[in-house]
């Protein structure tokens, strides 16, 4: 297991000597003691992605492009590795790093490596003489934070677009999760990718994050993370005005009309929330209701939540773990004498699971709560097993509560009104919306949002437009010029 700092294509202590435990959120045992970089340790990743830059930026797309499939098909072979290193450093079940998150990881790496030589600039008709073309340029240094809830994805989300379109990168992975970033690195250089390319720089977001952030060789920062960051990182990018790319928070509605299918609406609504733990930007935690089928919906929401399988990671049956830190389970938790405190009930869960043998993990029960719509457990993220559940009357009463948030990351709905679902698609602030469906991703499809949920796109050509800047250039093909200045 590698647990030091990569850079310039080798693992290396940090300057300091300094590390960090990570832990396994299961049973809160420590897994590795990993290098926590500094701000020598970032001056040094970002010299060596500035050395590697013209190299890098020059060679063939196709050539950048291929490394990138061989590193897919790398994944590919050592999916079982990464998936149970996920596994125990975040919590999420084996089924799901190994059917999701590792393929993903995969599947993301290969869609950048294919689209790297198919960034075209374009010819702009202008006047008569001149010839006026646009490149597309790489930026130059790439820093990259994210957090710890898919950290073995978003490699592939935050260094596939960024590589392909012939960008150095150092990243900082989240301190409680460092460990498939690192093994991502080892595949890299296994591969092939040149050194100083890539830099992986583990360590705390106050030091190292904010460093990069701050950083005047740095040309555009990419974040991932709580909105609360994501303004820190506009400030600190403010040095040298980088440019700045944010993923941050959502707090998504999942609206069911009274005509929706309401099996398909049960099972995607529990996946929409329960999925990793709750521990998803785009999770749907605000479930709206309508009030002809609240009761029956939520009659059989509450089984099926209720009967999620909890347990240990490893365990192939397990369909939910535990959170991903033991501060965060509580913080979760928290928020259930929030609900309260407003008038809100707790109608499932909002506690630890009795089962001894997860007594020592960060394990919290699917929790339901019944609450208003501008109750705090309806505006802020808790981000994790925790759904608030409210009803409604019409289509324009949903509208309003589902755009009631200064969130905009993604929301849904539930109806076989064909009109009604093109209508809330049109109408719903946020960058995504899904129909009779949730959380659906894909490397071709842009993924990002509005409002507090933040600015840029990752995924698809947008993703390859924001790790790009444009350059135009004008050609006097036999412009017959009249000098501007008659001596
Ligand atoms: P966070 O506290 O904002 O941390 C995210 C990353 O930023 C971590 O690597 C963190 O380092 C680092 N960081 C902290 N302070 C920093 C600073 N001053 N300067 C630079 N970097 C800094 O977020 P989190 O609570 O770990 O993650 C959950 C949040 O991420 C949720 O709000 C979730 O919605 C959001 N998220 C958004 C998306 C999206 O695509 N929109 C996807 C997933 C998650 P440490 O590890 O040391 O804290
Ligand atoms: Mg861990």
């Amino acid at each position: 297991m590698q647990d030091q700092l990569f850079i310039n294509g080798r693992f290396v202590d940090a300057e300091s000597g300094e590390t960090l435990a990570t832990l396994n959120p299961h049973d809160n045992s420590v897994i590795a003691e990993v290098a926590m970089a500094g701000k020598a340790d970032v001056d040094k990743a970002v010299k060596a992605a500035q050395a590697a830059f013209p190299k890098w930026s020059r060679m063939a797309a196709m050539e950048r492009g291929h490394l990138l499939l061989k590193l897919s098909d790398a994944i590919d072979a050592n999916r079982q590795e990464l998936a149970e290193l996920e596994s125990i450093d975040t919590g999420h079940p084996l089924r799901d790093t190994l059917g999701l998150d590792a393929p993903r990881t995969a599947v993301t790496f290969r869609y950048f490596g294919g689209m790297a030589d198919k960034l075209e600039g374009t010819v702009i008709p202008v006047e008569e003489g001149f010839l006026n073309y646009m490149l597309r340029e790489p930026v130059g240094v790439v820093g990259q934070v994210v957090p710890w809830n898919f950290p073995l994805m978003f490699t592939s989300w935050k260094m596939g677009p960024a590589l392909a379109a012939g960008n150095c990168v150092v990243l900082k992975p989240a301190e409680l999760t460092p460990l498939t970033t690192l093994r991502i690195a080892e595949l890299m250089a296994e591969v092939g990718f040149p050194e100083g390319v890539v830099n992986i720089v583990p360590g705390l977001g106050s030091v190292a994050g904010q460093y990069l952030a701050e950083h005047s060789d740095v040309g555009k920062i990419a974040f991932t993370g709580s909105t609360a960051t994501g303004k820190r990182i506009v400030q600190a990018s403010s040095e040298n005005l980088k440019k700045v790319q944010l993923e941050l928070g959502g707090k998504g509605a999942n609206i069911v009309f009274n005509d929706a299918n309401l099996d398909a609406a049960v099972n995607g609504s529990a996946f929409a929330i329960f999925h990793n733990q709750g521990q998803a930007c785009i999770a749907g935690s605000r479930l709206l209701l309508h009030e002809a089928i609240a009761d029956e919906f939520l009659d059989r929401f509450l089984k099926l939540a209720a009967s999620i399988r909890l347990g240990n990671p490893l365990d192939l049956q397990t369909e939910m773990g535990p959170l991903t830190s033991r501060m965060h389970r509580d913080r979760v938790l928290s928020y259930c004498d929030v609900a309260r405190a407003e008038g809100g009930r707790v109608l499932l869960g909002g506690k630890a699971p009795d089962n001894a043998e997860l007594a020592e993990g960060c394990y919290v029960l699917p929790t339901v709560v019944k609450a208003s719509p501008l109750d705090r457990v309806s505006q802020e993220e808790v981000f994790g097993p925790f759904v608030s559940i409210t009803t409604f009357r019409s289509d324009e009463e949903a509208l309003a509560i589902a755009n009631g948030t200064q969130y905009g990351l993604g929301g849904g709905l539930w109806t076989r009104d064909l009109q009604r679902a093109h209508k809330f698609a049109r109408d719903m602030k946020s960058g995504m919306v899904w129909i009779n469906c949730y959380k659906r991703v894909n490397p071709g499809s842009p993924f990002g949002g509005v409002g507090l949920s933040g600015y840029g796109r990752e995924m698809g050509f947008e993703a390859m437009r924001e790790y790009t800047q444009v350059k135009s250039v004008w050609v006097n093909i036999d412009a017959d010029m009249r000098p501007y200045y008659s001596r």
